[in-house]
């Protein structure tokens, strides 16, 4: 099946007892049992849950994969991939990843002993040169934020075959339809299904999805024993917000490209980030890995002003100050007093992330009155 059948129907099966088209909100913590040891696959909604299982094959078949678990937010199933390591482990991780991600590995799993190695990953050779007999997991995210850069998975793949260490992928930006790591030899994707997944800022969840039957039996068993789940009436929301991923994400695509292609245009715009752009350094990488650019961009402004900056923010009117990102309206953000701000000046600047850079994650709306609000928000 195709992508935009499989977002309507994997999964998905009208209710036996009813007819009920829609997956039934399971709003229940416990199931009754026949007798002792008969039940009909659910026992305690911790362990199983038909909405969420519903979700979980959902997500699953959109990533190409074999199982899938979903957890309470996106660093809950971050969480449940570390908890799979042993303390002496080590990690080698992309040096720009997600704020949280970063504190999740430096303030908790760095106590329990595990060792974390930040590189860059535009190539392979910083990954391999930390690899050793203790490499456990190298963790990837592509495209980052809020520069946009580029990880070659396959690349880096082989490298972690070599080193029989597990590759995940944080897939948040790119989501399922424009980007699928399984297929690239990655061993687990993770989803922020806060972001695009769900689609309508109106929940916090996360996502796993592996193929390799190992991996999988520790996913489900932290899983249950970690007890990160998500509600039932979430995932049901996110059921639904999936219906429509395809068509969201190709608004967001094309949105996203007309707002890089006005910016970059603009007299007061110093440098446009979006992969789309032949100049951008991982424009070619994200051609060959991933179906189309996506809705998140970056710019800076000339001069380089924090006051031209926070300026630009307050005076738009369809976009809205907010993080997050990945919903169907448009955001916009300060990267250095916002997402990234407990990001040392020195190490923020060399990652390019400068006092004026401005962040967007491009919504559904038309392009047209988005480019109007910019143009006024800038003059
Ligand atoms: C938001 C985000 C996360 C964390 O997910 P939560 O749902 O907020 O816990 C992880 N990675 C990326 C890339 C994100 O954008």
């Amino acid at each position: 099946m195709k992508f935009g059948t499989k977002a309507i129907h994997a999964g998905v099966e009208p209710d036996k007892s009813t007819g009920a088209i829609m997956t039934p909100i399971y709003q229940t913590s416990t199931y009754v049992q026949d007798e002792i040891g008969m039940h009909k696959g659910y026992e305690y909604s911790r362990s199983q849950n038909p909405t969420r299982h519903a979700l979980e094959k959902n997500i699953s078949a959109l990533e190409n994969g074999d199982f899938g678990a979903c957890f309470g937010s996106g660093l809950a199933a971050i969480d449940c991939v570390l908890k799979m390591l042993n303390p002496g482990d080590e990690v080698i991780s992309t040096n720009d990843l997600y704020g949280g991600t970063f504190r999740l590995f430096t303030t908790i799993f760095e106590k329990y002993n595990i060792k974390f190695h930040f590189v860059g990953m535009s190539g392979v050779d910083a990954v391999k040169a930390q690899i050793n007999a203790n490499t456990k997991l190298i963790w990837v995210e592509t495209p980052t934020n809020p520069m946009m850069n580029i990880v070659d998975i396959e690349a880096i793949a082989e490298v972690a075959k070599e080193a029989k260490a597990m590759i995940c992928v944080d897939n948040t930006f790119a989501t399922p339809y424009l980007q699928n790591p399984l297929d690239l030899g990655a061993d687990i994707v993770m989803h922020s299904v806060t972001k695009y997944l769900g689609g309508h800022s109106d929940l916090v969840m996360g996502a796993l999805v592996t193929s390799n039957e190992t991996i999988a039996k520790e996913m489900y068993r932290i899983q249950n024993s970690s007890g990160a789940v998500p509600a039932p009436m979430d995932c049901f929301l996110v059921l639904r917000g999936i219906k429509t991923l395809h068509l969201r994400m190709q608004r967001h695509c094309e949105n996203g490209e007309k707002l890089a292609v006005f910016l970059k245009n603009h007299p007061k715009v110093e440098n446009v980030f979006w992969p789309g752009f032949e100049e951008h350094p991982g424009h070619e990488i994200a051609k060959k890995q991933m179906n189309g650019f996506g809705g998140m961009l970056s710019f800076s402004l000339k001069g380089n002003r924090k006051e031209d900056a926070f300026d630009a923010v307050k005076k738009v009117k369809v976009f809205a100050l907010a993080e997050s990102l990945g919903g169907v309206e448009s955001l916009i953000g300060h990267p250095v007093t916002m997402t990234h701000a407990s990001i040392p000046k020195e190490e923020r600047e060399r990652n390019g992330i400068v006092d004026s850079l401005i962040r967007l994650s491009v919504g559904v709306e038309d392009a047209e009155d988005l480019i109007n609000d910019l143009k006024q928000a800038l003059a």
